[in-house]
């Protein structure tokens, strides 16, 4: 498979993950939120495959920013702009590549942090969905040296895990569980959660590519 068609793959299986994990999400969020993160979740990647299946996306960037504007546009709250920076900043840090190497793919997480840092303001520790990329992003540019770009991407994921479920015990300094104050303690973050599910699903996309290469 080249990289277009591996990236497709992946979206679809952030698409059903989301999916099979809608209603834990949504309770995460009931806890300390208002209960629609697995909701949006779903509707935006269910916009997402859509957007694919109506514009044959050309390269892997093509692809993430098919998701990224489908994200934007259906996702109302605090997610979907900030999954949307997400897509958006990968894409555009794959601009020009057919090719996905391991180094572009760290690269591609790097940027996406970033993305999401400068537009929620959050940083690591404010029980946010930053709180689960931050790590993986940093998981990812030290697996890219000696490693493929399935292994990128699992250890970012479980660097991912680790991380959302260290926004157990913390207090939310932004998005709606910052409302919380306390109250927010000994939940986790639903958005640091969606963060590593998206990563492992894509983590085991590419582990099913290698093994079948
Ligand atoms: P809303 O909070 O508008 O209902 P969602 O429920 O879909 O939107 O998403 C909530 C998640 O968004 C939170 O769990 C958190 O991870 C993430 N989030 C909220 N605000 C920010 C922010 N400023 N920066 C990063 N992530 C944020
Ligand atoms: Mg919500």
């Amino acid at each position: 498979m080249d990289s277009t068609q591996v990236t497709i793959s992946i979206i679809k299986e952030m698409a059903a993950t989301i999916e099979e994990n809608r209603q834990s999400l949504t309770r995460l969020d009931s806890e300390i939120g208002d209960g629609d993160h697995g909701t949006n979740m779903r509707r935006g990647f269910q916009a997402a495959i859509e957007r694919l299946d109506n514009t044959e996306p050309a390269s892997p960037a093509d692809a993430l920013k098919a998701v990224s504007m489908a994200l934007i546009s259906k996702v109302g709250g605090a997610a979907g702009p900030l999954y949307g920076t997400v897509f958006l900043k990968a894409s555009s840090a794959l601009a020009g590549k057919e090719e996905v190497s391991a180094q572009d793919a760290a690269d591609a997480l790097e940027e996406a942090l970033a993305g999401v840092k400068l537009r929620g303001k959050a940083e690591a520790g404010d029980k946010t969905m930053v709180d689960a990329l931050e790590p993986a992003a940093q998981a990812a540019k030290e697996a890219a040296g000696s490693g493929s770009v399935a292994e990128v991407f699992r250890a970012a994921a479980d660097a991912a895990a680790a991380g959302a479920e260290a926004t157990v015990p913390l207090t939310a300094k932004r998005g709606r569980a910052s409302y919380m104050g306390g109250r927010a303690a000994g939940h986790k973050d639903p958005g640091a959660t969606s963060t590593h599910l998206l990563l492992d699903a894509a983590a085991r996309v590419l582990e099913n590519a290698s093994e079948d290469a």
